[in-house]
């Protein structure tokens, strides 16, 4: 077993196997990716709702959503060899109430002053680009750049694409902590007492990733909590735009394959079992929740059935965008993690950026606001 590398990455997930992919790419010779469970994008990246979308994000991570969009997804199939379904039919976030057109509004009017191309339609403009959804919708929030992909062949695309780049991935592999030699971090120890080492390590383990930031001093202000999905029979083909609404109780979108795949916040998430992490089922108070959410703005699919439903851990960031970036006082390790339930549509600019950061480069876009220091006290 190689247990030394140029760059170690904590967590298959899609953060790290973009970043090991986009690392190869670029020459990195040795790269290995170290994952606690038995098998590749276990965790959010394989169980998420597969939206692709700017709307509704905070205006920090907005500039790197945009670039994704602009220049990584559109070719990713090609670029991966596997059809990662990407869907850009646009998003509309909907409004059954004032409060809610308001909130929207705020957002659109933010993420316009970055450049964005996103606007307010009325009742009538949402029936024209949707006639699926519910007459109670008074108005939405429509990006049409926005759309939606298959996060599994996503996923784990960029891990077949980076192993045939010469990535080792090493599973069953959970990392305990990390420790700085010489001052600088280099040694990745697992649980089992292994040890590795790397020039440098990135930090992409989700909601773990805090405990293991901590063995060398950094804390990485966040929390865990449940999100679920739920997918129905196949339907006739209805529409292929992302849905979202402004009192975020669900999201989805119709699958290539005629399916509907829904998540949800449905309200409970505070109560239900989080002590155990590997709990990660969905219960009938939760789901049926989530499904009256979903008929109250989908009334078509009153009938439709579900046959499967599924959840996973969002690690939610303490202000809500992510940490990502190279560690001030424990150099040698960047981090990428707290995506806060929406770091699927950003993966592949993640991962790019990733790599920029390992090589000290440029990253194609800005993004001090998201310095993983960022709530250090100002010295
Ligand atoms: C139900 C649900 C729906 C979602 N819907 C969307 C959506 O529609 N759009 C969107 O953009 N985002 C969505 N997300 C969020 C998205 O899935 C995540 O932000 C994204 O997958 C983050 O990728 P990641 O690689 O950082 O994390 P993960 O996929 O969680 O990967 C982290 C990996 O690290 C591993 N790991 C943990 N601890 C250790 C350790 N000690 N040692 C080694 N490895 C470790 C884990 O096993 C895991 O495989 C959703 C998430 C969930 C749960």
């Amino acid at each position: 077993m190689n247990k030394t590398a140029d760059v170690i990455i904590i967590g298959g997930g899609i953060v790290g196997c973009a970043a090991a992919y986009y690392l190869a790419k670029s020459g990195t010779k040795n790269v290995i990716v170290l994952e606690s469970t038995k098998s590749i994008g276990h965790g959010g990246s394989c169980r998420n709702g597969g939206g692709v979308r700017q709307s509704g994000r905070d205006v920090r991570e907005l500039p790197y959503a945009m670039y994704g969009i602009e220049h990584l997804w559109p070719t990713l199939s090609e670029e991966l060899g596997v059809d990662v379904e990407y869907t850009q039919k646009g998003n509309l976030r909907l409004g059954k109430t004032e409060a809610h057109l308001k909130k929207l509004q705020t957002l659109a009017d933010n993420a316009k002053k970055v450049g964005l191309g996103v606007e307010m339609v009325d009742a009538k403009e949402v029936q024209e680009i949707c006639p699926y959804l519910s007459k109670e919708i008074i108005g939405a929030s429509w990006c049409p750049t926005d759309g939606h992909a298959n996060p599994l062949t996503t996923t784990l695309g960029y891990y077949k694409r980076s192993l045939e780049l010469g990535v080792s991935y090493y599973t069953d592999a959970k990392v305990a902590s990390l420790k700085k030699i010489r001052g600088k971090v280099r040694q990745v120890i697992l649980i089992d007492g292994t040890v590795f080492e790397g020039e440098q390590v990135i930090l992409a383990a989700g909601y773990e990733s805090r405990a293991i930031a901590r063995t060398v001093g950094v804390d990485l202000p966040m929390t865990r909590l449940i999100d679920e999905m739920f997918v129905t029979e196949m339907q006739p083909h209805m529409f292929d735009i992302m849905l979202g609404t402004a009192a975020a109780d669900f999201y989805g979108h119709q699958a290539h394959h005629g399916s509907f795949v829904f998540g949800s916040e449905c309200g409970y998430e505070e109560v239900t079992d989080m002590d155990d992490p590997s709990k990660l089922y969905t219960n009938s108070m939760t789901l049926s929740a989530s499904c009256r959410a979903v008929m109250d703005y989908v009334p078509c699919l009153k009938d439709a059935k579900v046959v499967r439903s599924w959840c996973g851990w969002l690690d939610n960031a303490f202000d809500g965008v992510p940490f990502i970036g190279p560690c001030l006082d424990a150099e040698g390790l960047i981090v990428a993690c707290g995506f806060t339930g929406h770091g699927f549509g950003t993966a592949p600019a993640v991962g790019l950026m990733l790599s920029q950061m390992v090589h000290g480069e440029k990253t194609v876009v800005d993004l001090s606001a998201l310095a993983p220091n960022r709530f250090m006290p100002n010295k």
